[in-house]
């Protein structure tokens, strides 16, 4: 039976191609009691454009539990997103947007990878020290199904800009603040990722200087010293494996700060 719905989405991963519908993205968000949540299947750029939700924005839905997934949190959209306000601000370091997100409280990578995927799919982590962010030669191409799907697509559906396969997988590489902790090698997939890429490749004209640039940025400033870095981490049903799904990233509160 399908449940009405209010979720803030936190999460939007970068899309993959689907048999059923062209393509799908990955969104993950918190009730308001701060419990996760995941919605999927999202055919997200074939729907209307007033339904295209941003992050840290309140979304109503109504959902229904995906008997395929047997992930607690996973459930699936069977309305249209109707997108509610303005995305939650960053002001008072994110305070409105801690509010709901860290409602719960955080945990770290090992602790969740010790629990099954049926327990828990999804989560927020707040590592201990992130030791770098990697850029790996992936595939150029989608595999040669997916091209003709996407054609097919092209000439039967909705008119929408190719989508295109980014040739880099990026990773974090960090450690939990547990003393056990061997450190974690961490793929992420967040839509911000793929495209920063894309668009520092077509206004450098370089992939080289494009890789340098998301660097720039997921590592250099959302992973800096004054910087409360925290990440978005959740599992591939397939393999129960954890990846990042995206970042938290309030500057850190100042310690001893006195109100006068
Ligand atoms: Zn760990």
């Amino acid at each position: 039976m399908a449940e009405r719905v209010k979720a803030l989405v936190t999460v939007k991963t970068y899309p993959l191609p689907s048999e059923s519908h062209g393509e799908l993205v990955c969104t993950a968000g918190v009730r308001e009691d701060g419990s996760f949540i995941r919605l999927y299947p999202i055919d997200y750029r074939m729907r209307p454009y007033w339904q295209w939700y941003k992050k840290y924005q309140w979304v109503e839905l109504e959902l229904e539990k995906n008997a395929k997934d047997p992930r607690a949190e996973s459930y699936r959209p069977v309305s249209e997103i109707r997108p509610i306000g303005e995305p939650l601000s960053t002001k008072n370091r994110w305070a409105e947007r801690k509010r709901y997100v860290l409602g719960k409280g955080v945990q770290t990578m090992c602790e969740l990878q010790a629990s099954s995927q049926g327990q828990c799919s999804l989560g927020i982590i707040r590592p201990g020290q992130v030791l770098d962010f990697k850029a790996e030669p992936a595939d150029r191409e989608w595999k040669p199904e997916w091209k003709k799907l996407f054609q097919q697509k092209l000439l039967f559906g909705p008119q929408q800009k190719p989508l295109e396969r980014i040739p880099y997988t990026f990773s974090y590489v960090f450690k939990c603040e547990e003393p056990s902790c061997t450190g974690h090698t961490k793929m992420i997939v967040d839509w911000e990722v793929g495209q920063l890429y894309r668009t520092m490749r077509d206004k450098f004209g370089s992939e080289e200087v494009a890789v340098e640039k998301v660097r720039e940025k997921f590592f250099g400033q959302i992973c800096a010293d004054g910087i409360d870095t925290h990440f978005f981490v959740g599992t591939i049903r397939k393999y129960g494996q954890w990846i990042i799904l995206g970042v938290f990233w309030p500057k850190k509160e100042v310690a001893g700060r006195q109100s006068c």
